[in-house]
């Protein structure tokens, strides 16, 4: 196990206590992971020491602001393994996910296959492309066990597939999707793929050259860094066929007044003034993470997981989704106590014992709809979870399911 103690010590709002003295078990960390003082101090630093625009002015201060930018720029890199010119900083990974939709050139007729188990951030902006430019979506379905039907790709691929569309990781059934073979089927047939790592990146380590794909998404909000800030890996043999979807200042190179050229990559895709403050924020929470190593970090999530799926799996008055094999899957868990409305259990998780879960759909609604589920309890774990709060989780959950 990680030294979750001090983790913990790193992290503010660990320290606050309810009103009757019990601490916050936060279990939400797929919605959002708390903060440690080092990336906060990394924001009010960029406030506090290096205000100025970046990329602009010529004076000492516009320049730090612009080498703290781009460093943080080479970290993230890093990080996935990526020249840091295949960095294009986003709000999040929902822009990063319409960046692509929109900045592709589509023409009536092209098909989109993307899967029945992903977050509305990667469905809803092919739906609107499908829309507006006549493209085809189609969908792989998932199994019964919640692992995808792979087997069905090569029925959906054609012609005219311009691209899959596809989440690393399920945000609720925590499925670990093999996104190297449905890449490399996807190149066969001279497809481009987008990966959604909003859920990955944050909790395995990553490697975008194995993982082979074209694009791919996170959130920097999910991985210990401020909100506001998200990536877009753009591969640079994939990036010709990506025009930018918005203009404005600094992503050209030359404007005349019918037209423009574009800057080179990454600063193509980044119109406007940057979020400064979050890419130092984010560079800040992925020091933060590799100096505990993601190797670390998943092998405490698998302990967390494997306990929490032993516990619920054992509760007959509880159904759990997604696959049974813990290293199948990443650090979450989403389950329902039977006839217990999941918003009524989170609330009760809530009062008894101040555990924070999310409830509802997770933005997987069709998902939901999949498994014949109104709704689910997610539980979600990070670095700074342990063994007794999954214990707590689980004993509540058992207590919950003796009231109804
Ligand atoms: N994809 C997945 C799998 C997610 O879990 C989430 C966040 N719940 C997103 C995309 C969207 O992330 P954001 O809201 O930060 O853009």
């Amino acid at each position: 196990m990680l030294n979750s103690e001090s983790i913990r010590r790193d992290f503010p709002i660990l320290s606050l206590r309810r009103e009757d003295g019990k601490p916050l078990v936060y279990l939400d960390n797929a919605a959002t992971t708390l903060k440690p003082r080092q990336v906060i101090n990394a924001v009010v630093r960029y406030y506090e020491r290096y205000t100025a625009n970046v990329h602009r002015g010529l004076y000492k201060l516009a320049q730090e602001a612009t080498s703290l930018y781009e460093n943080a720029r080479e970290t993230v890199a890093k990080f996935i393994k990526a020249d840091s010119s295949e960095v294009v900083f986003t709000k999040n990974a929902t822009e990063g996910v319409n960046v692509v939709a929109y900045g592709l050139n589509w023409n009536p007729g092209d098909e989109v296959i993307t899967t029945v188990m992903e977050h509305h951030s990667n469905l809803v902006p092919w739906q609107i492309i499908c829309n507006r430019f006549k493209v085809r979506l189609k969908f792989l379905d998932i199994t019964e066990d919640g692992y995808l039907n792979v087997e069905n790709l090569t029925s959906l691929i054609s012609k005219r597939t311009r691209l899959i569309a596809l989440n690393h990781v399920s945000n609720v059934l925590g499925t670990i999707n093999p996104v190297e073979e449905i890449t490399k089927l996807a190149h066969e047939h001279e497809a481009l793929v987008l990966i959604d790592a909003a859920q990955s990146v944050p909790h395995i380590p990553i490697d975008v050259r194995r993982l082979g794909c074209d694009f791919l998404v996170f959130s920097g909000h999910k991985m210990l860094g401020p909100t506001g800030i998200g990536v877009l890996y753009v591969d640079r043999d994939a990036s010709d066929a990506l025009q930018p979807a918005f203009g404005g200042g600094e992503m050209i190179s030359r404007v005349d007044l019918e037209k423009a050229e574009w800057n080179d990559m990454p600063w193509r895709f980044e119109p406007g003034t940057p979020n400064v403050a979050g890419a130092a924020g984010l560079a800040a929470a992925v020091e933060y993470l590799e100096e505990i190593g993601m190797d670390n970090v998943r092998r405490h999530e698998i302990q967390l997981t494997d306990l929490a799926l032993k516990r619920l799996g054992d509760l007959e008055s509880v159904v759990v989704y997604g696959p049974k094999k813990t290293e199948d899957r990443c650090g979450l868990v989403a389950f329902n106590v039977k006839g217990v409305n999941s918003h009524d259990a989170a609330l009760l998780l809530d009062e008894l014992e101040n555990i924070a879960v999310r409830s509802g759909l997770h933005c997987a609604e069709p998902l939901h709809r999949r498994l014949k589920a109104q709704s689910s309890v997610r539980a979600s774990f990070y670095i700074y979870n342990t063994l007794e709060e999954v214990e707590l989780l689980c004993d509540t959950v058992e207590k919950i399911s003796r009231l109804s």
